[in-house]
């Protein structure tokens, strides 16, 4: 037997309405855009109702970072309209996309529009809404898995436990100029928060790590950058604060690359799932134990 995608389809097809009334869960009508999250790109990490919208959409609007196996769940018919960077030329306007879903929902279409992770983190999937709004065209918004949780968990680090953080601030290291974002208070969270969690940040590595240094965080605080995170191509770089631009440098680490500061990076030694499939790597029951071996040496000198 052979798995030929064409094969499978009207059988996942049937599946899939079976599922969508048991469940009871909303139909695709014509004139709507469904503004769905994709994930950071594990196709399995995708939401029953971001399947369902794949599958029923007449026009699928989707940016660079979703996957070619995701998009291949749409019907052969379905329009596909690419709305993202491509090869280093500019992007299409904002403008531009919101005004190509109002014509395509006006044109009666169901329109899926198709993000990467979740459309309202750092993913102007708001923006896309409010233009909606204002056309007067119907929309549901379809969240999905953010890689500053779900790219992480992929390399084994929880983003929040008990023994390490009771709070956890998502940053964007790329401000609307392509520069450093300057209306944020980065001596502010680096001081109060305990993980920090950066998007789009490889680009400006080094001086975000240095203001966060200033703000009073050690230059060997814990630091791991996931590249490509979830997906085959997944690459884990545990470094410290100091050293982590250097060493993304030195390793070659490209964007999509999900950065995690915090002292739960350390838990990645107790809890790299993947690597242990894949690479059979040891696990440890206490990850944290080292390190509050350590504290106690400290205090009691
Ligand atoms: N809406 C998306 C974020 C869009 S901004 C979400 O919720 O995840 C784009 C940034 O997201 C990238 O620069 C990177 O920091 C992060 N990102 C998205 N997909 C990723 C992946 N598969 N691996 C690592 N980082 C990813």
């Amino acid at each position: 037997m052979t798995d030929k995608p064409t094969e499978l389809r009207p059988a996942a097809g049937v599946l899939m309405q079976q599922m969508h009334q048991r469940l009871g869960l909303p139909a695709f009508e014509g004139g709507w855009v469904w503004l769905a999250g994709a994930g950071p790109g594990d196709p399995g990490l995708l939401t029953l109702h971001a399947v369902y919208g794949l599958a029923r959409a007449d026009a699928v609007v989707y940016d660079a970072l979703v996957d070619e196996r995701i998009l291949a769940l749409a019907k052969p018919t379905a329009q596909r309209v690419f709305a993202g960077k491509r090869g280093g030329k500019p992007s299409p306007k904002q403008r531009d996309i919101s005004n190509r879903l109002i014509e395509l929902a006006r044109a009666g279409k169901r329109v899926l529009r198709l993000k990467g992770g979740d459309p309202f983190v750092f993913g102007r999937g708001g923006e896309e809404a409010l233009a909606l709004v204002a056309a007067k065209i119907p929309f549901r918004a379809i969240p999905g898995i953010t890689a500053g949780t779900g790219g992480l968990a992929y390399a084994g680090i929880p983003v929040t436990h008990r023994d390490t953080n009771q709070a956890v601030t998502f940053v964007t290291g790329h401000g609307a100029a392509g520069d450093v974002p300057e209306g944020l208070d980065w001596h502010a969270i680096g001081k109060g928060s305990p993980v920090i969690v950066l998007y789009m940040a490889m680009q400006h590595l080094e001086t975000i790590a240095h203001r966060f240094m200033e703000a009073g965080r050690g230059a060997d605080e814990p630091v791991a950058v996931v590249s490509n995170a979830t997906l085959p191509t997944q690459r884990v770089l545990e470094t410290t604060l100091g050293q982590a631009a250097a060493e993304v440098a030195a390793a070659g680490l490209a964007a999509p690359a999900i950065i995690c500061i915090g002292e739960v990076v350390r838990l990645r030694q107790g809890l790299d799932w993947l690597g242990a499939l894949t690479q059979g790597r040891k696990l440890t029951a206490d990850p944290l134990a080292a390190v509050a071996a350590q504290v106690r040496r400290g205090a009691a000198s």
